[in-house]
């Protein structure tokens, strides 16, 4: 990919044309292979981490995907790595298959030439070919922290060698209820060990973590503007419940998006849209949590190649998604956890390029709009679709609110 002019997450960060790996610390081995890769200067979480990570030392980092985070971490570990001895030097957990494929390939591009060998450990895939690969050795394991605690239990996943701990997007891992595997899997790992957790947010849940499992650790905010995302057009629209499918349609044949997301609350509301947009666009494809391993990695293979041109996804499995054409991201059913909205619209406008983020809001929904606001510290711009009724009933209590919130700004 061409290197990002004005990756996201900059504007605290140096002028990034001027600073190059050179300057990080990195070994020559490690810099031919980034330029082969075309990464010509590192983006400001790269160039924030790396040299700590480099150190040894425990990091903290406040981070978010698209933002080159999983090279930030992976170039340092790939420094640090040992002479091969087969059994696993590092650990990389994160919330989801989807996150644990895309860190893999991102390694995978990293460690070309190099004798380095990594692995994806998650559910979905069957477990004897993790068992067999576990087997024949591996350096580096990346893995979701179910199907890890499930490969340790079973005595064939042994974490005596590990000196490196990567804990991704540590947020969602907690939310989605990892806790307990997260603790257990960090007990395994002998002392001394170095330990970088990375996370969109830093709750109190996140730094409990980090007290307890991490030393002398350093914090570093690598997105000082996470939560205003600058390089995505962000707009809602006042919808009732009955006109959304309808409003959703006119916007996709009004904007003709290169590739989108369209995430839904739920499951079910997942593949009813996608079964109700398959009838009237080409290239739709729907994920969600529930669809079998290799059917999940047809649709997102298809996203990828770009033969998916509409993705209906529900949030967990959304969250995450790193594929360069998306230029739009629809937020069909409000989401109810604020952070869950930056992180959809975070799918598009990475690296830099250019996105736009429509929220479908409902009259009654006037309260998760502001919510929303108030994380990401602006207010969004409504938006009205030339032709198009989108609601009639009108929704005092939503505008009333909001025109006094905006007063406060
Ligand atoms: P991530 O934030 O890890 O999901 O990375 C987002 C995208 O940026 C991935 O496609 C990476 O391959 C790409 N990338 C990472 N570092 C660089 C860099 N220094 N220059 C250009 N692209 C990069």
């Amino acid at each position: 990919m061409a290197p990002p002019d004005s990756p996201s997450g900059s504007s605290n960060s140096p002028a990034l044309a001027e600073v190059k790996f050179e300057s990080l610390g990195l070994s020559k081995p490690m810099l031919k292979i980034l330029a082969r890769r075309g990464y010509s200067s590192p983006t400001p979480i790269q160039n924030e981490l790396i040299p700590h990570a480099l150190l040894g030392r425990d990091v903290i980092g406040q981070a978010k995907t698209g933002s080159g985070k999983t090279a930030a971490f992976a170039i340092p570990l790939l420094e640090m790595l040992e002479q091969s001895s087969n059994a696993p030097q590092a650990i990389i957990l994160a919330p989801t298959r989807e996150l644990v494929q895309q860190i893999v390939t991102e390694i995978e591009k990293l460690i070309q030439g190099l004798d380095v060998k990594v692995r994806g450990l998650y559910g979905g895939e069957p477990i004897v070919r993790q068992l067999r690969s576990l087997e024949r050795g591996v350096d580096i394991v990346v893995g979701t922290p179910g199907r890890v605690m499930d490969l340790l239990e079973r005595r064939a996943l042994v974490l005596n060698e590990v000196y490196h701990v990567v804990l991704d997007e540590a947020d969602r891992m907690l939310d989605i209820g990892f806790r307990d595997d997260i603790e257990r899997i960090l007990r395994s790992v002998p002392d001394p060990h170095q330990t970088l957790l990375l996370s969109a947010t830093l709750s109190d849940d996140i730094r409990f973590l980090a007290r307890k499992y991490m030393h002398d650790s350093i914090e570093l905010n690598l997105s000082r503007d996470e939560m205003s995302v600058e390089s995505i057009k962000q707009y809602y629209i006042t919808v009732d419940h009955d006109k959304k499918l309808d409003l959703l349609q006119h916007l996709l044949q009004k904007d003709q998006p290169r590739q989108c997301i369209v995430f839904t609350r739920t499951k079910r509301g997942v593949e009813k849209l996608g079964q109700r947009l398959g009838r009237k666009f080409g290239g739709v494809g729907l994920i969600h949590g529930d669809l079998a391993q290799p059917a999940r990695n047809r649709v997102m293979a298809g996203f990828r190649q770009g033969q998916v041109k509409i993705l209906v996804a529900t949030d967990v499995v959304g969250r995450g998604i790193d594929v360069e054409g998306i230029s739009h991201v629809f937020n069909y059913d409000i989401p109810e956890d604020p952070e869950n909205y930056v992180h959809r619209i975070g799918r598009t406008g990475r690296m830099g390029r250019d996105g736009v983020a429509y929220l479908f809001v409902c009259p009654d929904e006037g309260d998760p709009l502001t919510n929303i606001e108030m994380l990401t510290g602006k207010p969004i711009p409504s938006f009205k679709l030339d032709g198009f009724v989108a609601h009639t009933r009108r929704a005092p209590d939503q505008r009333e609110y909001k025109e006094v919130y905006r007063i406060g700004f």
